[in-house]
């Protein structure tokens, strides 16, 4: 009865508290050991996976850069209401990926010089791109010429856009579409204006520009004029050559099928396009050119395309090839003709 028989069992409460706090404590930081691998397992994996889609994404870039230079670029056109024109579309596209032609040219949106004209498909067909672009792994592509389209056309996962030549010369249009493409990373050709204005040109580029897009070509599809001639619009080539002369880098597409306006032009065309050193054409193209609702003359079937193409010369143009110097020669005393022309019949106009 000395008190001291409590002690001990003291002694016992507090080394098993003891036991019990050591194995609490080497639990939760057996837990924390645990939550911070798994945080730190997860992160990694996270990062490896934002890595995997970086490299993915900036393959699919370098790709589709890829594909838009050189005369690889081809395109079709597709024109055709309801169940024949989603047929002609997607036939179109199969014959042209058989073919090894990687971006589709489809216009959705056909602005027309007059009313009653067919106005393209509008909406219903950026479906049928999708199933082109999912079916055939080519690139798909089409004209913008509103906010509206815009939207859409990134909805539907369009891979490249283009501005046709009477958006271009319309300033308020071009601003709204750049506004509409703030932000977003897509290729987009812009199309001369129809009027031989290269300022009004290059300030659709600028546009863009200013809205952050970087990836920015243009396609040349020549100027109309009132003068009856040999082509649907002159070519005028000083004015592209005028923009690779201050913008070097960019990507120039020409389109033989609207300077030419009939199939039969479009070979040589193309073949002066490459001479000039252009990176890529844009040509039309349709499975069955008799029934196309529009530009039908100016329309080569997928065959006929590769044929073309395969007979394009493509020259060297940085190296010292002479062939080509005699070409860019000619082709320079011809715009010198052309110019000495043009002089005479004002200067007789102002006689009169
Ligand atoms: C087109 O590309 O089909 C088109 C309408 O062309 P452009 O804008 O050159 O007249
Ligand atoms: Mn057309």
């Amino acid at each position: 009865m000395h008190g001291i028989g409590p002690l001990p069992d003291g002694a016992h409460v507090s080394t098993g508290v003891l036991v019990i706090l050591v194995i609490v404590l080497v639990l939760v930081f057996a837990a924390a050991l645990l939550l911070i691998w798994r945080l730190y397992t997860d992160s990694a994996r996270r990062a490896d996976e934002a890595l995997r889609m970086v490299e993915a994404e900036r393959r699919r870039t370098a790709d589709q850069q890829a594909a838009l230079r050189r005369y690889e670029v081809a395109f079709a056109s597709i024109t055709g209401r309801g169940e024949l024109g989603e047929q002609v579309l997607v036939e179109t596209a199969r014959s042209l990926a058989a073919e090894g032609f990687r971006i589709y040219r489809a216009g959705l949106w056909k602005p027309r010089t007059k009313p009653g004209g067919f106005e393209g498909i509008g909406v219903e067909g950026l479906a049928w791109l999708k199933e082109v672009k999912k079916e055939t792994g080519m690139y798909v592509s089409t004209e913008v010429a509103t906010a509206k389209h815009v939207y859409e056309c990134l909805k539907a996962g369009i891979d490249v856009l283009w501005v046709g030549a009477r958006t271009t010369a319309n300033p308020f249009a071009v601003q709204e579409i750049a506004d509409a493409l703030k932000g977003v990373d897509i290729p987009v050709l812009v199309k001369n204006p129809v009027n031989p204005d290269l300022e009004l040109w290059i300030g659709a580029l600028e546009r863009l520009n200013m809205a952050g897009l970087k990836k920015i070509g243009v396609i040349h599809r020549g100027f109309s004029a009132y003068v009856k001639s040999k082509y649907r619009n002159v070519p005028q080539w000083q004015l592209p050559i005028e923009i690779k002369r201050r913008f070097p880098d960019m990507l120039m597409i020409c389109d033989p099928s609207h300077i030419s306006g009939k199939r039969e032009y479009i070979q040589e065309v193309s073949q002066q396009a490459m001479d000039l050193g252009f990176d890529g054409l844009i040509i039309e193209s349709h499975i069955c050119p008799e029934i196309a609702l529009s530009d039908a003359a100016q329309q080569v079937t997928p065959t006929s395309l590769r044929e073309i193409l395969g007979k394009l010369i493509i020259r060297d143009i940085d190296s010292e090839n002479i062939e080509y110097k005699e070409n860019i020669d000619e082709l320079r005393a011809q715009i010198d003709d052309i110019d000495n022309d043009i002089l005479e019949l004002l200067t007789r106009r102002m006689k009169v």
